[in-house]
């Protein structure tokens, strides 16, 4: 795991629909989850970057999707909360649109990660994103979120009941504690996203510098 991958991160664009993304092509990891629940917090905390997707919510870019550039290939995507109160069924059912066509056709989408703010049940939304990845057979990994907000055992109690609920309705989703705040979780979360992201090893890495020339033999004597 390199951290370094992530703090790489820079906003790329935003778009309101399939065609005002980038091409479709390398790697896309994407951020899901009720609003409030601590997507962007997770972002920055995983980027190591206070600012990245903002917290304080830029007006106007709530409802669209972001993309966040890693590298050529790679991007982070900050899709749009959902849950808000007090809003029109038409922007519901926009906003509905906009994500089901993500999930379902963008075929470098490799993996969603949804967070669910570990006080709070799963809702209705959330098991919509989970039936949409499941549709597409898409991987999620699930953050419960704000951890820091429960004790160590209360904590770990969730964790086991999230875990028992996603497997009596057949959902394969992997799922852990996280705490944006705390920095709790972070190897974990980055693990799956290196794994989704396949980044080239090291190893793997084209030579950068000639073959080294032979060192001199030892003077002897
Ligand atoms: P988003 O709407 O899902 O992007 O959620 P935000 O990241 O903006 O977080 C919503 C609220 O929860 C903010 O007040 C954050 O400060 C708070 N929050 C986010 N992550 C954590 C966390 O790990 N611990 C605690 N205690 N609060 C958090």
């Amino acid at each position: 795991m390199n951290p370094h991958r992530y703090q790489a991160a820079e906003y790329l664009t935003a778009a309101a629909d399939l065609r005002g993304m980038p091409a479709d092509l390398g790697f896309e990891v994407a951020f899901a989850g009720r609003s409030n629940a601590g997507k962007s917090s997770a972002i920055n905390a995983l980027c190591r970057r206070s600012g990245l997707a903002r917290t304080s919510k830029t007006p106007g870019r709530t409802r669209l999707i972001q993309f966040f550039r890693l590298d050529d290939e790679r991007r982070l995507v900050d899709l749009p909360g959902y849950g808000f109160a007090n809003v029109p069924l038409a922007v519901k059912q926009q906003w509905g649109r906009l994500i089901e066509g993500y999930l379902l056709h963008r075929h470098c989408l490799r993996g969603l990660v949804l967070m669910v703010d570990i006080r709070h049940p799963l809702k209705d939304s959330d098991w919509q994103m989970l039936e949409w990845t499941a549709q597409s057979g898409m991987p999620v990994h699930i953050l419960l979120t704000k951890a820091d907000k429960l004790s160590r055992g209360a904590g770990a109690k969730r964790l086991q009941e999230v875990r028992i609920e996603l497997r009596q309705a057949g959902a394969t989703a992997t799922l852990q504690s996280f705490s944006a705040l705390r920095g709790q979780g972070l190897d974990e979360a980055l693990a799956c996203l290196d794994d989704w992201f396949q980044w080239p090893s090291p190893e793997a890495a084209p030579a950068t510098s000639a073959t080294p020339k032979e060192s001199p033999a030892p003077a002897s004597g």
